[in-house]
């Protein structure tokens, strides 16, 4: 098998590779089907004695025999069936969209009951132009075992990373915790606003060569379907481990910059006011050094020129781009703010709310360092 780089069906992978204990690439076809039992036995048994799968199946798997009430059948006997007819039935038809090998059935229904992200039966069959869903059986497979890696972070939640390492790490710590606690509300129902701090969480654990970690948070009962993602990339996860190194990453948190990390947004802003060894880190990692030295030399004229206290209750009211140039040429008048002309075009230009915001901080941290 390969990666398709798809949340249900990698996590399906490699819980299948954690169960059979073998490289994800040398499991065969064979190997799924030897698999259909035992997990069959493993996801029937934990939807009905656990309280989080019980539920957790209506937002993943809705109208799947995950949510089917069984009749005069065992739970597990038509989640046996169910995974029986998804691979008895590996066609040939087609290339599959996902994992681009030609195994799809024309003749097989693979809808969203299988796999979020797919639209519903009911809705192709009222809409001519939608005839079938190019998805192999085996991909459906792989995202219906994806269950055993669902933690619920106000929504069902999945990893996805390019790095392997990564993908065995969290799957392993699943299974762990899967297969050791009784109360699983307690470490894979976690509330909605903890998000990012998950992300932050797991992005500081022991792995390199880390591309990035996506955190899939997805919907896919009746008619909601909808989704949430944060990634974050090699470049963040270095500065979060820099700044755990250096203390910092508490204060980080505070005020809610991981949040604007894992959802690619600039970290300063007004509204932020940061220690300047904070600060610092912040500006290597978000400015080239010429922008860096360029905004130090502004800000550290303009509070030459005026009193910190006027120039911050300014600064405040340049909420556009024309308010922050009348600001920086009112100032320019009194004495030059750049030491090359040509950096005026660089501070008011494209990036101008982030300079503002930096120039910002710079005054508030030396008004700071005057009242101590
Ligand atoms: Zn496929």
């Amino acid at each position: 098998m390969n990666r398709s780089y798809m949340p249900m069906i990698d996590n399906g992978l490699f819980v299948l590779e954690y169960y059979l204990d073998k490289p994800y690439n040398q499991i065969t076809i064979n190997d799924l089907f030897d698999s259909i039992n035992y997990f069959a036995e493993k996801i029937g048994h934990f939807i009905e004695t656990k309280e989080f799968y019980r539920k957790v199946v209506y937002s993943t798997h809705m109208n799947s025999s995950f949510t089917q009430i069984p009749k005069g059948k065992s739970k597990e006997t038509i989640i046996k069936e169910q995974f029986q007819e998804l691979l008895e039935n590996i066609g040939n038809d087609k290339e599959c969209i996902y994992c681009s090998n030609k195994r799809v059935n024309i003749n097989l229904n693979i809808d969203r009951k299988f796999m979020y992200g797919l639209v519903s039966q009911t809705f192709y069959n009222s809409s001519n132009n939608l005839q079938t869903v190019d998805v192999c059986p085996i991909c459906a497979y792989l995202s219906m075992i994806s269950i055993l890696n669902i933690q619920k972070i106000g929504m069902p939640t999945l990893y996805i990373s390019d790095s392997d390492d990564f993908m065995r790490s969290i799957t392993k710590s699943n299974q762990t915790i899967l297969d050791e606690q009784n109360n699983l509300d307690e470490l894979f129902n976690i509330p909605s606003n903890l998000k990012s701090t998950k992300l932050i969480e797991i992005a500081l654990l022991d792995i390199s060569n880390i591309g990035y970690i996506t955190q899939f948070c997805f919907q896919n009962s009746g008619q909601l379907i909808g989704e949430v993602e944060r990634t974050i990339y090699k470049k963040d996860i270095e500065l979060l481990k820099r700044l755990d190194n250096k203390g910092l990453l508490e204060e980080f948190m505070s005020f809610g910059l991981h949040d604007r990390l894992a959802l690619g947004r600039s970290l300063v802003t007004d509204m932020v006011y940061c220690s300047s060894r904070l600060l610092k880190e912040l500006e290597v990692f978000e400015l080239k050094e010429e922008e860096k030295k360029i905004i130090e030399y502004a800000a550290d004229t303009l509070i030459e020129i005026e009193d910190s206290n006027k120039l911050l209750k300014e600064i405040k009211l340049c909420n556009t781009q024309s308010k922050f140039n009348n600001f920086i040429l009112n100032y320019s008048e009194k004495k030059a703010l750049v030491k090359d002309v040509k950096h005026y075009d660089i501070l008011t230009g494209y990036n101008w709310a982030k300079y503002r915001d930096y120039i910002n901080m710079h005054i508030l941290i030396q008004k700071n360092k005057e009242a101590v």
